[in-house]
């Protein structure tokens, strides 16, 4: 039935297109001419142009069958410089400058020469005078003088060359480019060398380099004959489609576009005007939309303008291609296939319909792609995760409390059912193009992992670590390797009683693992870690798939495992910086990888691999260590003692020791896991083992309706638990909401009927600067489960602030509270209730 709607809809849309396309032909772009003969033989006035119909792009659909991208009919003007009659070319550029500035039609200035208060000014200069402000570097300044100064602020150490300390403070300090560049021994700004190219690229010769603004101006003001008739302004405006057609890579007889995406006012002006604007045509193609705006955004991802890379794979110059999110990962079956005709036209490009028209390919529409997302359900996700940050944003709560994520996911599935991450993007703001403006506002480049960046999905790229929601998982492993038992018990007397340094933050007394899920007893997950050791940890922890990827068809982060494997990797990484930015040993050396095949690495991770393989634990005492780290290094010409102490430090420092087992098995220390992978354990644990890949599409339909991708729910593990220590964990984080850190948020639910279990999580992020991340992992209903539920608020300061999430998006699920049909009048709490619930939640610190 669905199939059968759709079907109509995409040849609607199909002939929609075409008959559009049919209205403007006449002054259709991407035309080429081929055969180059009647091109010279223009006097005739006639040539066999190639016409491109784009195919329309595939859509993509919620389970419940909302489009949440389609498209629409956009038109861009476009100029064949070719069609321009000589002479006459300023005039129409002008008029066209002015026709589309009348209509208020956005377009790309790119220019580098402005009028300001009646004075040219280089726009080079410009960007010099705020990037230096921005960067509190005295306007004087030159690029060795601004290179002395970052090296002083970011402390880099003299040794260092200017090479190596620009490539260190891009990367680590600044994640974004200097605008500084060493070349022949000499600090330059890039400004001075764009400024450069850009007037090479005007034929200027060498006398003429510094050319002041002014002079720049009057030369290529005469170079492309604009007379003194048009006044400064308007010469500029002609320059900045001239500047547009030399960036496009111009070839006379190729289309350059101009503006995308103008109102159909503009077009009927144009049409209504093409007598006096040869050369200038508007072409019909299909803009992507997005009808939701920014919901699902990280899910869908955007578009973005092909590369030259991609033409040469066949797509068209000036069309866009998927660049991130499902978008991207879906492109193969959502672009199709451009279709094309051999047309007979004029000069203007009109077609000669009774001369010759032959559609040579047809344009085969992009697949239609249908997501396991729930549209109400990711309204709701969405909507719960925004009203929560909103709410907790206040001084003596969570004020840093600024992005978050939130994944439901069916255990029996894997399929992702919603994801919310906040902040998100309006992804119709890249369906043409987006602006510089627009860009450099949502591509936040801050040198801070938890700043909010809303191009970034925190569900699957946000790795923190999970606290006690890590608990639920090491129940499972102590009771299946038996290390505890559903009835035995063990003592908390507020510290471990080995390593007292790790302490609760009650006195539990004799605890059995459903009561310690319930308190969130830090003592009795110690000693279950300490009883099963980091390997059967590591060992569990590979089965739930913890650490690694979900297997999601977007980007995701795999996140850190506490193991020695992982540990040994993360301190790898930490030496081969200081190795690179410190030592100063750059250039690109050899490994041999996993799979034992050679692969290319910075020279200092290759060293740094050695020195973790070479000085294994065999050499125990730091005497021992640094001999071994001593030869080694010296292979590398590497001396001074201070570098040799230091190395000898990560090496020591990477090796796993009783207290990482201790500290990992609460969910602290190394670990580092993304919402959508705490989804999928939990999902792994209430089903009783089995691990599902985690997916986003369901099924993919093509423009004749037959479904050419089905996903089938891979099994990734199946581990066959005892139902019976299923069953105790269940009752734990029953208990943990009706009796315990969740119970505040879900009063009120449907306990007796459906049934609800969780755990709460509070991480530290390490240092005092930064809040603790707040974490909720739960299912429902109690019985059959059928949903996991995780919310995350990063720097959310305390767990209770997102079970809230959750219990909305419960409610939407179940269809209760404020999503019930009949909604139901919920009495008041009283104020005394409001008070102890408020009371009950902050008792809750690190660890509970
Ligand atoms: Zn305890």
């Amino acid at each position: 039935m669905i199939i059968n709607n759709k079907k109509f809809r995409i040849s609607f849309l199909y002939l929609l297109l075409l008959i559009v396309v049919g209205i403007f032909v006449f002054r259709l772009a991407q035309l080429q001419i081929v055969q180059g003969d009647q091109y010279a033989d223009l006097a005739q006035n006639k040539m066999v142009q190639k016409i491109i119909n784009p195919a329309p792009r595939g859509e993509i659909l919620s389970a419940d069958g909302e489009r949440l991208a389609k498209n629409r009919i956009g038109y861009s003007v476009e100029l064949i410089y070719a069609n321009m009659e000589d002479g006459k070319r300023n005039t129409v550029l002008l008029e066209l400058y002015q026709l589309l500035e009348e209509n208020e039609e956005e377009f790309a200035d790119d220019f580098p020469i402005v009028i300001e208060n009646n004075a040219f000014a280089f726009t080079f200069d410009r960007e010099e005078r705020e990037w230096k402000k921005e960067n509190e570097i005295p306007q004087e300044a030159t690029a060795a003088e601004a290179i002395a100064l970052l090296r002083d602020r970011y402390n880099v150490k003299e040794e260092v060359n200017n090479q190596v300390a620009i490539e260190a403070i891009e990367n680590v300090h600044l994640d974004s480019t200097l605008p500084i560049r060493i070349t022949e021994g000499d600090a330059v700004y890039t400004f001075r060398t764009n400024e450069r190219s850009w007037k090479e690229s005007y034929g200027f010769q060498e006398e003429e380099l510094d050319f002041s603004p002014e002079q720049s101006f009057e030369k290529i003001r005469e170079s492309f004959q604009i007379d003194e008739s048009y006044s400064d302004e308007e010469a500029r405006n002609i320059m900045v489609f001239r500047q547009l057609i030399k960036d496009q890579g111009f070839r006379s007889w190729e289309p350059v576009e101009i503006v995308e995406d103008i109102d159909l006012k503009t077009v009927l002006e144009i049409d209504s005007r093409i007598h006096t604007l040869p050369g200038i045509s508007v072409k019909a193609k299909p803009i992507r939309e997005y009808p939701y705006g920014s919901m699902a955004s990280h899910i869908l991802g955007y578009m973005g303008k092909v590369g030259e890379a991609d033409v040469e794979e066949g797509y068209q110059m000036n069309s866009v291609k998927g660049i991130s999110g499902i978008e991207s990962a879906f492109e193969e079956y959502l672009k199709g296939q451009d279709g094309e005709s051999l047309t007979v036209t004029d000069y203007l490009g009109r077609p000669q319909d009774d001369e010759y028209n032959e559609e040579t390919n047809e344009a085969i529409p992009g697949s239609d792609l249908y997501l396991t997302i729930d549209l109400k359900l990711q309204q709701a996700a969405e909507k719960a995760l925004k009203e929560q940050l909103d709410a907790i944003q206040k001084p003596g709560n969570a004020p840093n409390a600024e992005s978050g994520a939130a994944v439901v996911m069916d255990v029996n599935t894997g399929a992702v059912l919603a994801m919310a991450s906040y902040p998100a993007y309006d992804p119709n703001l890249f369906a043409t193009g987006i602006s510089t403006e627009d860009w450099n506002r949502l591509n936040v480049t801050v040198d801070d992992p938890l700043y909010p960046r809303p191009l970034f999905n925190n569900a699957t790229l946000t790795a923190l670590q999970p606290g006690s929601t890590f608990k639920p998982f090491m129940s499972i492993a102590g009771l299946e390797e038996g290390a505890i038992t559903r009835s035995s018990t063990i003592y908390c007397g507020g510290v471990h009683s080995v390593f007292t340094q790790f302490s609760c933050l009650g006195r539990h007394g004799n605890e059995t693992v459903v009561d310690a899920i319930r308190d969130s007893c830090n003592v009795f997950f110690y000693e279950t870690g300490y009883r099963l050791g980091v390997d059967k940890l590591e060992e569990y922890a590979r089965r739930f798939g913890l650490g690694q990827r979900t297997g999601l068809e977007i980007s995701e982060s795999r996140g850190y495992l506490a193991t020695r494997t992982d540990k040994k990797q993360v301190w790898t990484y930490s030496l081969s910086d200081y190795i690179r930015y410190t030592i100063g040993i750059t250039g690109i050396g050899t490994i041999i990888n996993d799979e034992g095949e050679e692969q290319q690495v910075y020279q200092s991770y290759a060293i740094a691999k050695e020195v973790f393989e070479e000085v294994d634990e065999s050499y125990s005492g730091y005497g021992e260590v640094y001999r071994k780290v001593a030869e080694i290094m010296e292979e590398h010409n590497v001396k001074e003692t201070t570098y040799l102490h230091r190395i000898t430090d990560y090496v020591l420092a990477g090796r796993w020791v009783a207290t990482d087992t201790i500290n990992a098995s609460i969910g602290q220390g190394g670990n580092s896991m993304t919402p959508i992978q705490l989804a999928s354990y939990i999902s792994t644990l209430v089903n009783g083992g089995k691990r599902y890949e985690a997916h986003l599409v369901d099924h993919v339909v093509d423009y004749q309706g037959n479904t050419i991708y089905k996903n089938e729910s891979n099994l990734l593990e199946e581990m066959d638990f005892d139902q019976r220590n299923v069953d105790a964990i269940k009752e734990g984080m029953r208990q943990v909401t009706t009796r315990s850190t969740g119970a505040y948020a879900f009063r009120g639910f449907d306990h007796a009927n459906i049934g609800v279990g969780g755990k709460t999580g509070t991480a530290q992020y390490g240092g005092d600067r930064v809040d603790n991340t707040a974490w909720f992992v739960s299912f429902a209903p109690f019985d059959e489960p059928e949903i996991a539920v995780v919310s995350m608020i990063v720097q959310g300061r305390t767990s209770s602030n997102a079970v809230p999430v959750a219990r909305q998006i419960m409610d939407a699920y179940f269809g209760l509270g404020d999503y019930s049909q009949e909604k139901e009048i919920e009495a008041d709490l009283s104020e005394d209730e409001e008070t102890q619930g408020i009371q009950n939640n902050q008792n809750e610190l690190i660890g509970e």
